[in-house]
């Protein structure tokens, strides 16, 4: 039986019209939740992401603010742009778009944000306070994820979850929501022996890899809950033939685009999975509704009023 399809952007939505109502709310009481967001130079990507959060952010009533500083920026000039956020106080959440130039010290930047505004949840305080089950904010595009379970009535206590990928923004914070909310967790990477036989036990499967249809449907238990987090841009037609073939609204996209995108899941799983979240259209709309939701998150915490699910960790 084919798999429900978990529809990510349905559930972005319904989550922006929260924060707007919670923004209207704060309005009220005289607080707009702020955003920076700092893109050095002119990586294309970074553009796109950028101009989709700033969007995002009007869109559901928050003041955002982008700085631009050129890409020849040390990291003494980004580090004193990042204090003069910190100190701001109609700011409430600060992103530093990632990748930043070869000779800006990443980590020491990001060390650099103010905990109470590290919307990204990047900073080693909020890991911690996430793996300590204390309020704090967390990655957004894990944070993302639980939505997706979460609304979607999927349980997560006492299921058994298999990560793939142990990234810090996405593999390891994902791993630790599920274990903060009761499932039985295994974590994957690119030295795990019998990746197939290890996935094959998951009724949650999280797949973050960054390897275009890697996980096949011999990784997958019939029935189980897949959630893909991976982009992949496929150019090449031989590939593109791998997982569209006889597809006919990806052929026509793909011809004229001359690329399309698939997940790190191959989407022949599709037919034997329970529920499937979609490339594009599943978790990828959640990471800018999670940096919204952080934003009024940070904010509150800011002025110590603590919504109830901060306590959710
Ligand atoms: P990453 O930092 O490159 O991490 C990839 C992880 O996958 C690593 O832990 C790596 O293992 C593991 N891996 C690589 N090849 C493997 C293999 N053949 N078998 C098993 N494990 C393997 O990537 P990331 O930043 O976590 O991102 C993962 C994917 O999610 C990418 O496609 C990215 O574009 C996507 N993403 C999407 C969103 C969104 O908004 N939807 C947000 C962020 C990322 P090792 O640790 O052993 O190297």
């Amino acid at each position: 039986m084919a798999a429900t399809i978990l529809d990510g952007k349905k559930i972005a939505e319904q989550i922006r019209a929260e924060v707007a109502a919670e923004v209207r709310n704060m309005a009220e009481a005289g607080v707009r939740p702020g955003l920076a967001v700092v893109l050095v130079g002119h990586n294309p990507a970074s553009e796109i992401y950028v101009r989709g959060k700033v969007k995002s952010s009007e869109e559901v009533g928050i003041y955002s603010e982008q700085l631009t500083p050129p890409d020849t920026i040390s990291t003494g000039e980004v580090l004193d742009l990042v204090q003069d956020l910190n100190r701001r106080d109609e700011i409430d959440g600060i992103l530093v778009q990632l990748p930043l130039p070869s000779q800006v010290d990443a980590k020491k930047v990001l060390m650099a944000v103010d905990p109470a505004k590290d919307v990204d949840g990047f900073h080693p305080m909020n890991v911690g306070f996430l793996s300590t089950q204390r309020p704090g904010l967390v990655p957004c595009t894990p944070a993302g994820v639980i939505e997706i379970l979460e609304r979607s009535k999927i349980p997560i206590a006492g299921q058994e979850a298999v990560v793939v990928g142990r990234s810090d923004i996405v593999g390891k914070p994902v791993a630790m929501l599920l274990l903060n909310r009761n499932a039985t967790v295994t974590v994957c990477h690119s030295k795990t022996r019998d990746l197939p036989g290890v996935c094959r036990r998951a009724d949650i499967l999280v797949a973050a890899i960054g390897r275009a249809g890697i996980i096949t449907r011999e990784f997958v238990k019939p029935g189980a809950t897949v959630i893909d987090v991976g982009i992949n841009t496929v150019t090449d037609r031989n590939e593109f033939e791998r997982f569209f073939a006889g597809n006919a609204r990806r052929e026509e996209a793909f011809r004229t685009k001359g690329s399309t995108l698939v997940g790190d899941v191959h989407p022949g799983v599709a037919e034997i999975a329970g529920a499937i979240t979609p490339v594009p259209g599943g978790v990828g709309p959640l990471t800018i509704a999670m940096l919204m939701s952080n934003t009024v998150k940070a904010a509150k915490m800011r002025r110590g009023n603590r919504m109830p699910e901060l306590s959710r960790a």
